[in-house]
């Protein structure tokens, strides 16, 4: 069992810069937990056996989704809360 313990990444919250975020297509992923290895935010975490991405700390790095090997995971644009689809926080 991997432990969900936070990392000292996790006193860092990314604030409203990020211009990316990942979107996990749960019924390409398999598990096998590479993305959670990558990322350097230690961000990703699994809660009863589905990947989760804590977005108040994830980068929009992309690092997970470049390393996935089922192509799960997918970058989309960050949309400010409330704004219009496509409208970046940036
Ligand atoms: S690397 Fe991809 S397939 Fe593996 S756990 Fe992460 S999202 Fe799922
Ligand atoms: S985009 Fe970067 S920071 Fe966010 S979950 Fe993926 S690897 Fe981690």
């Amino acid at each position: 069992m991997i432990p969900n313990l936070p990392t000292p990444h996790l006193k860092f919250r990314t604030g409203s810069w990020r211009t990316a975020r990942p979107v996990l297509q749960a019924g390409r992923c398999n598990n096998c937990l590479i993305c959670w290895l990558f990322c350097p935010e230690g961000c990703i975490q699994r809660e009863k056996g589905y990947i989760t991405i804590d977005l108040d700390y994830c980068k929009g790095c992309g690092i997970c989704a470049h390393e996935c090997p089922r192509q799960a995971l997918k970058l989309v644009e960050e949309v400010v809360p409330g704004g219009e689809e496509g409208e970046t926080s940036a």
